[in-house]
């Protein structure tokens, strides 16, 4: 539908008005699929634990500045008690690849929530495992998975990380991921050091091909205990263009409105709404250890308890013309 060359100058726009043009495409083809409803997902940082190294992240292991917390399975299942009187459907559980946390532990926790949650969703995204692993999460009651791809360009991708990781392995994964049955998330950062158009054009050519049922798309934002911490973050309006174009070419993917976008800018999840994205993930998690998932500087509701960031949420969403959606909020071919 678009050529490279189409999409490289929507990529490197900088006309205000066709920005604007784009947006409102978006928005339409989003309308069309997800009317003006805002999907809520509830968001457990549950570990910042993590064995990798990525050079662009907080919570990587080479890290020493870092406090690290590991919540237990009596916090976490608090977490989605309290999630549930507030409304959420899906409870998604974020962390580092924490090795405590191996498959025996996970499943018990997603077997416990099952149980007492049968009708809620379950999101996963605790990074890069085995085949065997995913279909063990998947049996115990996990429905969807997050793991952004990160950039599609592997030369690229080595530039953001440390030589045991690599483009290729991640994609895999994501393949996967799909196979065994999740909802699957891929994703990129926009603006991460050494990133080029092309390599945003070879993100969407991904996302194009892989069709995966959600997008997170986020600024990077430097850290400033990690390798990166003086490059500058990536651009809000090249982000809300990534956020469009995902859109365009995924009519019914599930997007988000990131954390990341809304510590860049005041009102950058909203601005991705307007953009064609149609999901929130409020947080969680205890207000205690919020401070410490620190991916980036600057985060923003690191103070709020989680019936505050539900309610702000909210509130923000109404005022932007969009209806918070307290539902499961599957992909439109998921839930069939
Ligand atoms: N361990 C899990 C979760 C990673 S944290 C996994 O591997 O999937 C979730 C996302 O935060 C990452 O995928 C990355 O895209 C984003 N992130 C990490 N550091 C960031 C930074 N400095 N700026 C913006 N986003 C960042």
């Amino acid at each position: 539908m678009y050529s490279d060359t189409e999409l490289l100058k929507i990529i490197t726009n900088n006309d205000p008005e066709e920005d604007e043009a784009l947006f409102a495409r978006a928005r339409s083809v989003r309308e069309a699929h997800y009317g003006a409803d805002v999907y809520f997902r509830g968001l457990i940082e549950f570990t910042n634990y993590c064995k990798n190294d990525c050079y662009y992240c907080g919570i990587r292991r080479s890290n020493r500045k870092v406090e690290r917390y590991r919540l237990t399975e009596t916090q976490i299942l608090e977490c989605c008690r309290l999630g549930e009187s507030l409304g959420y459907k899906t409870f998604v559980l974020q962390g580092g690849e924490d090795p405590w946390w191996n498959d025996e532990r996970v499943c018990a926790l997603i077997k416990m929530i099952r149980a007492e949650f049968p009708e809620h969703a379950i999101t996963l995204s605790i990074g890069e495992k085995t085949a065997e692993s995913y279909e063990r999460y998947f049996n115990a009651g996990a429905n969807r998975y997050l793991l952004r791809h990160e950039t599609a360009n592997e030369e690229h991708y080595a530039l953001l990380h440390p030589a045991e990781m690599s483009g290729a392995a991640r994609k895999q994964c994501l393949r996967v991921l799909k196979k065994t049955g999740f909802q699957t998330g891929a994703g990129f950062m926009v603006g991460t050091p050494g990133q080029k158009p092309e390599h945003l054009l070879e993100d969407l050519r991904f996302i194009e091909e892989l069709k995966p049922e959600m997008v997170g798309i986020g600024p990077f934002i430097p850290q400033s205990d990690t390798p990166f911490a003086n490059e500058p973050a990536g651009s809000l309006e090249q982000t809300l263009r990534m956020v469009a174009l995902t859109r365009l070419l995924l009519p019914e993917a599930l997007i988000p409105a990131t954390t990341a976008l809304g510590s860049l800018s005041n009102e950058g999840r909203e601005r991705a709404l307007r953009a064609g994205a149609n999901v929130v993930m409020p947080n969680l998690s205890p207000v205690n250890v919020r401070k410490l998932y620190a991916l980036y500087d600057g985060k923003i509701c690191t103070g709020d308890e989680a019936a505050e960031c539900r309610f702000c949420m909210e509130r923000r969403i109404r005022r932007f013309g969009f209806v918070p959606a307290m539902v499961r909020g599957d992909h439109i071919a998921a839930a069939q």
